[in-house]
């Protein structure tokens, strides 16, 4: 019985809160009671899981990656850069993907999410060269196929460099054609209803990469249709300055000016803001998805996440990259949060229960959502459990605590919906040996 309709996941070694310390009862896709310690399910229960082994979280939340980059990871044009050259050596690169590349990388991106302990991920496509029009088309079958949840974002850059902007002219697209590939994917792809599977977002890449008429248009559009909007913003001390020397203003206030303060947007990375910035941010509720690795290794700063939570901020976790991270393991990233939150706000601040709700409800809040992100009746079944039997968890006492500190790297059963998609540390009905070869020879053609 993979899956049955009633079933009690008993007993987990840790829970995320006490509140379901002996366990939750899993029942058609959502979770159905929550059992204390020690107790039984009041429901009647057609199975059980013995989780004596297992630390039980909600399913982690990715806020922001790029799944087409798995294919240029430490790619030797790349290394050693920051931002604004790490973009101009890999844009060449990427104009040339292909749809197979486009739909391995996304498989594998989705799996190492998966294998790490996510069970809903965010993706900002922007590259939309000649021959890839379907680019989030082909992301959304993979995706189907896997069984995990997704917010794909439709991507855009109309700024080429013939327009003063960052990118080559051959990977910028009309805002016509940008706009009305948009208004198709929402009307064929978003489901606003509780338990979306699949959710399409409006992400305009970043001031220096879209025009002006672009980030207002999406931004209407967005809330013509009632869906989220997603950019990069505040990333580099070379994005200010570039806003301006464009614009003639600060990123915040050009975020203000074309419409894009307020609830329905997340922002990537969110690090240099002064404090007036963060208060406005705060009060329109603005999200901001905090991706540590990639901050860390294009040395672009700290994101200031208690200071734009305390202001009104949902604060989230992305893998971001994966040429800037180079990998997409998501509980290393909140562990990667951990460590680098802990040098701005110090250990009694940044807890291991502050960064893994982070993880789930700050993310759940960046991408407008409130039936994922945490255990509770009535929320999706989306469950994470992590086994403690690798080498480097031997001696180690606080269990959850232990998934962060000693670096908990591989899910050993994750389960979406209400599914079991991965069992002993595998994903059901995957070749990933396959896959894992195929995303290499497609890899070897970028280098
Ligand atoms: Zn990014």
């Amino acid at each position: 019985m993979q899956n049955p309709n009633t079933l009690w996941i008993k007993n987990p070694l840790a829970a995320l809160s006490p509140v379901y310390a002996g366990g939750v009862v899993v029942k058609d896709g959502k979770i159905a009671e929550l059992v204390a310690a020690g107790r039984q399910p009041a429901l009647p229960v057609a199975a059980t899981f013995d989780a004596r082994e297992h630390v039980l979280l909600p399913g982690l939340i990715n806020a922001h990656h790029h799944f087409y980059q798995t294919l240029t990871r430490a790619h030797p044009v790349a290394l050693n850069k920051e931002l604004f050259s790490w973009l101009v050596s890999l844009y060449p690169v990427w104009a040339k993907l292909h749809p197979e590349m486009v739909a391995v990388s996304t498989q594998l991106a989705l799996s190492e999410l998966l294998l790490s302990g996510c069970t809903t991920a965010s993706d900002h496509h922007y590259l939309f060269p000649r021959g890839l029009e379907d680019a989030i088309d082909i992301q959304l079958a993979q995706a189907e196929k896997l069984g995990v949840r997704v917010h794909l974002t439709r991507g855009s850059m109309s700024l080429g460099q013939d327009q003063g902007g960052l990118p080559p002219q051959s990977t910028v697209q009309s805002e016509a054609t940008i706009l009305a590939d948009s208004e198709r994917l929402i009307r064929r792809y978003h489901s606003a209803e509780p338990g979306a599977m699949s959710r399409v977002a409006l992400a305009p890449c970043s001031p220096f990469s879209v025009s002006t008429e672009l980030m207002k248009a999406s931004s209407e559009l967005a809330s013509r249709h009632g869906v989220q909007l997603h950019t990069h913003l505040a990333e580099t001390h070379d994005e200010t300055e570039f806003c301006l020397k464009m614009f003639g203003m600060r990123p915040v206030d050009y975020l203000e000016s074309v419409g894009w303060l307020n609830s329905r947007v997340w922002l990537a990375h969110g690090i240099h803001f002064n404090e007036e910035e963060v208060r406005r941010l705060g009060k329109a509720g603005v999200g901001i998805a905090h991706c540590p690795s990639s901050n860390m290794l294009l040395a672009s700063g700290q994101c200031p996440t208690l200071d734009l939570e305390a202001a009104g901020c949902p604060v989230g976790i992305g893998v971001d990259g994966s040429a800037s991270n180079d990998c997409s393991n998501m509980i290393l990233e909140v562990r990667q949060a951990l460590l680098l939150q802990r040098l701005r706000y110090g250990a009694r601040r940044i807890t291991h229960q502050k960064v893994l709700e982070w993880a789930t409800r700050g993310s759940a809040a960046c991408l407008g959502r409130d039936d994922i992100g945490e255990l509770a009746i009535g929320k999706q079944a989306d469950l994470a459990l992590f086994k403690l039997d690798e080498i480097q968890f031997a001696g180690a006492g606080d269990p959850l605590a232990a998934l962060l500190l000693c670096g908990a790297h591989r899910a050993d059963r994750m389960m979406v919906a209400g599914k079991w998609r991965v069992i002993d540390g595998a994903i059901c009905n995957l070749d990933i040996e396959a896959l894992k070869s195929r995303q290499r020879e497609l890899a070897a053609k970028l280098l």
